[in-house]
């Protein structure tokens, strides 16, 4: 196989994975030099944040635990001010990533370093990437001061995340790796990566269907979030996330589960132009399928995800609205973007069509 030309540039991040890993916080956040820590969760998650506390002792400055969905810029400003009057050195965000992107609205105004504990398998915490909400649209931007310094991957912490949001959010990662595998600054050891945390979360969410309890399918589904998260934070994204933004922001569709009904249908829509991601996908997958987007729709299927966008939601008399706006500024993609095609795609995604 011929190696194409490429760029790779490594992100730093430091990561202590395992069961039982909480227990070396304290001496991470020594490493960081830090000695008033602002704990961050959302209202729902505010037990785990005082765990943390508890573990913090003298080193917790307090408890933040206001955040929430896409980061509105209120928020933000109020854990700011929160995190100057308290005299915080380091955020510690315990949660998904609605929690690490609050995380990240404060280290990008005052550099204050994260150490993220994720929660979910979304994966906002090996990323660059930052989004803030003001006036009802969503900016996402990328900068350095944002990606966390240190995270903690345990999964003791993520047994109590319900199968369903495990199976959305395991599906939202997924979805990074999927097109990071044909992402146009892309390189072989992102394929690789991505290759493994598409059959790490694939493997371990089916388990954890099975037994929500399982520390090792958790584990396994941890790994897998963190592989596409790096691949998330490394290469860039196309059509799938475009439609995702699309109708989570024009459509007010909820994040994880649009990725989920989306992505079969994205997959499939690339699959001629990117055959060696479709390949790496249904090798992940089990390499039973013919097709990537089958592989992917009888995955979120045998998992009990949602499998269509009218079940989210949106209308029919939407679908050439959605169509409209994705076609505007589209995003980088492996194939040309055809209006009738995607028009198309976003019918099948509404109707849950298994893709051929
Ligand atoms: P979330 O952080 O909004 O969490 C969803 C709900 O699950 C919350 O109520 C949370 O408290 C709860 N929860 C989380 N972990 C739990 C646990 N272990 N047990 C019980 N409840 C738990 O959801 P998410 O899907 O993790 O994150 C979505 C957000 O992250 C979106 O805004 C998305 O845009 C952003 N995101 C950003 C990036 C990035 O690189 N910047 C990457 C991925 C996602």
């Amino acid at each position: 196989m011929a190696i194409a030309n490429f760029t790779y540039t490594g992100l730093p991040a430091r990561v202590i994975f395992g069961k039982g890993s909480l227990q070396q916080l304290e001496t991470e956040i020594d490493r960081l030099g830090s000695r008033r820590a602002l704990v961050l969760s959302t209202p729902e998650q505010r037990a785990q944040a005082e765990r943390i506390a508890d573990i913090l002792g003298e080193r917790a400055a307090g408890i933040f635990d206001k955040a929430v969905m896409h980061v509105p810029i209120e928020t933000a400003r109020e854990a700011r001010q929160i995190a100057d009057k308290l005299g915080a050195d380091c955020a510690v965000a315990i949660g998904g990533g609605s929690t690490t992107g609050l995380g990240k609205a404060i280290a990008l105004d005052s550099g204050l370093p994260i150490l993220a504990i994720p929660t979910t398998y979304a994966g906002s915490e090996m990323t660059p990437v930052y989004g803030l909400t003001e006036n009802g649209l969503k900016k996402t931007g990328k900068d350095p001061r944002v990606l966390p310094k240190t995270v903690i991957y345990d999964p003791e912490l993520s047994v109590s995340l319900p199968v369903d949001l495990s199976v959305t959010s395991g599906m939202n990662a997924i979805a990074h790796a999927a097109e990071g595998l044909y992402a146009q600054d892309g390189n072989p050891v992102m394929s690789l990566i991505a290759e493994e945390g598409i059959r790490a979360m694939a493997e371990g969410l089916g388990r954890v269907t099975q037994a929500p309890e399982d520390l090792d399918a958790r584990a396994d589904c941890l790994y897998g979030a963190w592989l596409c998260s790096t691949v998330l934070g490394n290469v860039g994204m196309a059509l799938h996330h475009k439609l995702c933004h699309t109708l989570g922001g024009s459509f007010n569709l909820p994040h994880a589960q649009t990725h989920t009904v989306v992505l079969p249908h994205a997959i499939a829509y690339n699959a001629s132009a990117a055959p060696e991601a479709a390949a790496r996908i249904i090798r992940a997958l089990g390499g039973k399928h013919d097709s990537a987007g089958a592989a992917l729709f009888d995955l979120a299927k045998d998992l009990g995800a949602p499998m269509t966008l009218h079940e989210l939601g949106l209308t029919e008399p939407d679908l050439d609205r959605a169509t409209d706006i994705a076609l505007s500024n589209p995003y980088w993609n492996p194939r040309p973007i055809e209006r009738e095609a995607i028009r198309e795609l976003l019918q099948n995604a509404y109707e849950g069509k298994r893709p051929a």
